[in-house]
């Protein structure tokens, strides 16, 4: 658990899931999952066991997932997609990100049709359930 400064920012810029025993739920820009309770704000980043972003295995990342902001490592992101608190690639839509994974992994000797069975769910991934276009 990671304590969130900005509070009132992060609130903004997230959308309210929901409020459980008088907490707060929201899942901020980056899709990750914050409560509030009174004035402390705790970030419940969720392991998982592929980037939400790419959906690269994250066993498979050699630096064992990226870095939020503060420097700590994401539970959530491959440090291909999520470097110091920030998307490496912005501005990309889901399909965009399809077919820059087909391309990686055909570069890296998958079969095409391997790379495009993994890459037929991405668009379920934490990061493109929330906007369809990743703008930050
Ligand atoms: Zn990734």
């Amino acid at each position: 658990m990671r304590t969130i400064p900005d509070n009132e920012r992060l609130k903004k810029r997230g959308s309210l899931l929901c409020i459980k025993n008088r907490t707060l739920i929201w899942r901020d820009v980056e899709g990750i999952l914050l409560s509030c309770n009174n004035t402390k704000i705790n970030c419940m980043e969720r392991v998982y066991k592929n980037c939400q972003s790419c959906g690269m295995p994250m066993k498979r990342d050699e630096h064992g997932g990226g870095t939020h902001a503060d420097g700590s490592k994401s539970a959530m992101y491959c440090s291909h997609c999520y470097e110091g608190g920030q998307f490496t690639v912005r501005n990309i839509t889901v399909d965009d990100m399809k077919v820059r994974v087909r391309g990686k992994m055909k570069q890296i000797g998958f079969p095409g049709f391997v790379a495009g069975f993994f890459t037929r769910n991405l668009h379920k991934l934490e990061r493109w359930k929330i906007h369809t276009m990743a703008v930050e």
